[in-house]
């Protein structure tokens, strides 16, 4: 590993946040400054139509008036999904040229059928035989205005990520994951070709978020590592659950907007550090007076219930 340590924020502008998107920043801000490292904030803005300009000033203005501040990024175009569709286009085109993305042609419906869980099934092609089509098939669907979806072809091959809380976890993608969207049928680039893409090209070396993307670890470092990066180091932490259900953003009750009227910042800060297992107590405390008590021995492997 460089000398160098950067983390990231990396907010979807989809909605406000709410407690369970506060832990992972605090987690995430808290990790690199206890080593010495900087912090880049990405807007993860890809989908214009489920994100907005409003949700992401008011996501950065969130994490200032929490004292989570970063080193560069956001509102710096750079730093915006919605603006580096030129990246993800050369890293789609370099995968393609080596004969790793196919068209696929099914639909929604027949996708979700197929992404159902079924414990321990084997994932290989999800039902999916597009990569099989013939040329004069493909070009039957496009005559009948069927645009196709991009999907990586991916190894028969197990990845392992040593997850800096969790420890090893690994996937065989072929078996356990399939191959995956990179390009959807509008033409947006999907999240895990573009969180690659950007982890790579920032120069992340730590990725600290919830448990839920642990999922996506082994397909993001196999990408990275497929386009030429390293890939970095991934430390996931535990999900704030209410009523034993992850917390999401249609809990509106729950979001930021709704704490910054009844808390003050230090406030929901020793909230958040004692769900974390950072403060005996949900005493007040500045986001800076937090860095000497970090330590992920301190958090929580389990799932957090929130009263
Ligand atoms: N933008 C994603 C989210 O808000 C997080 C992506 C990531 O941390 O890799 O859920």
């Amino acid at each position: 590993m460089g000398t160098s340590v950067t983390g990231r924020f990396a907010p979807s502008p989809s909605g406000y946040m709410h407690m369970g998107n506060l832990l992972a920043m605090l987690l995430a801000w808290l990790d690199v400054c206890a080593l010495g490292g900087r912090i880049v904030l990405r807007m993860e803005d890809l989908d214009p139509v489920r994100t907005t300009a409003e949700y992401a000033r008011t996501i950065a203005d969130d994490l200032r008036w929490l004292g989570l501040d970063w080193d560069e990024g956001w509102p710096d175009p750079a730093y915006a999904q919605s603006s580096r569709t030129d990246l993800y286009e050369d890293a789609f085109h370099d995968l393609e040229r080596r004969g790793l993305v196919y068209p696929c042609y099914c639909s929604r419906a027949q996708r979700l059928a197929a992404s159902a869980p079924h414990p321990g099934e084997d994932h290989r092609d999800h039902g999916c035989r597009c990569q099989y089509l013939t040329a004069a098939e493909r070009s039957a669907l496009e005559a009948a205005g069927r645009r196709p979806a991009w999907k990586v072809r991916v190894p028969d091959e197990t990845v392992t990520v040593m997850d800096g809380h969790y420890g090893p976890f690994s996937q065989n993608l072929a078996r356990d994951v399939g191959d995956f969207i990179i390009r959807r049928a509008d033409g947006v680039y999907a999240y895990q070709l573009a969180v690659s893409v950007d982890d790579m090209l920032m120069g992340v070396t730590r990725v600290v978020r919830g448990r839920d993307l642990l999922d996506s670890a082994p397909r993001q470092a196999w990408l990275i590592r497929t386009l030429g990066g390293t890939p970095p180091e991934f430390c996931h932490g535990p999900l704030l659950i209410s009523e034993h259900e992850k917390l999401s953003k249609r809990l509106g009750s729950l979001s930021t907007q709704t704490f910054r009227r009844t808390h003050t910042p230090e406030a929901l800060l020793g909230q958040l550090a004692h769900l974390a297992g950072l403060l005996p107590a949900p005493e007040p405390i500045k986001a800076k007076d937090l860095v000497p008590l970090f330590d992920w021995d301190k958090v929580p492997i389990n799932d957090i219930p929130l009263a």
